[in-house]
């Protein structure tokens, strides 16, 4: 199921801009009005499930926290494995860390060491709700990397296309954008 203007319309509606957060001159996007619709996330859900279900993903990674939310859907719908990227310090097992610079501030995500070893050739779909600098998507893209998986497309919600944050992230990944914001 492609989407249509009108269904890129209605998902971009769904989502609130909230000015000013968490630090003067971010506007957040703030998905819980998409999550709490049932129409817009079905239809989002859909639509990835759709575009996904020919990739032959054996597993799907999201990013802390709302990845996290489009992941785990998603991976249920394919049938495929989940695999959680987590802020430093949450993971209980061994784990494998990147440091990245983020729109607002600097953090480091982790990954557990055999967070695909279940499989032969994991092929993974990193998962996220926004990319802005893709500061936090490089760092994750490069996590599967280490831990001996394949990341075969990088996929957002949103793309906050003024930041050309995607085209560092291409170097190591496909990218997808549903909704692209100016
Ligand atoms: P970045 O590493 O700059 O691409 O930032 C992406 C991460 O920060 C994602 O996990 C987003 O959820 C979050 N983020 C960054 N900017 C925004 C924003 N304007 N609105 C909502 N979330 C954001």
């Amino acid at each position: 199921m492609t989407l249509n203007m009108h269904d890129k319309e209605f998902l971009i509606r769904s989502i609130r801009d909230i000015p000013d957060f968490p630090k003067p001159g971010i506007v957040f996007k703030d998905i819980t009005t998409l999550l709490n619709n049932k129409d817009a996330y079905a239809l989002l859900m859909n639509h990835l499930k759709e575009r996904y279900q020919s990739y032959n993903l054996t597993h799907i990674a999201g990013i802390d926290a709302r990845g996290f939310i489009f992941g785990a859907a998603l991976a249920q719908m394919l049938g495929v494995g989940f695999v959680p990227i987590r802020k430093k310090g949450k993971l209980p097992y061994t784990t494998v860390s990147e440091k990245y610079a983020l729109e607002y501030g600097v953090d480091e995500v982790e990954i557990h060491i055999d967070a695909f070893s279940n499989v032969q050739n994991p092929k993974v779909l990193l998962i996220d709700d926004l990319i802005a600098t893709g500061g936090t998507a490089y760092a994750a893209a490069n996590l599967i990397n280490k831990v001996g998986a394949e990341c075969v497309e990088a996929c957002f919600i949103m793309g906050l296309d003024f930041l050309s944050g995607q085209s560092k992230l291409r170097e190591l990944t496909e990218v997808y954008t549903v909704i692209g914001v100016d």
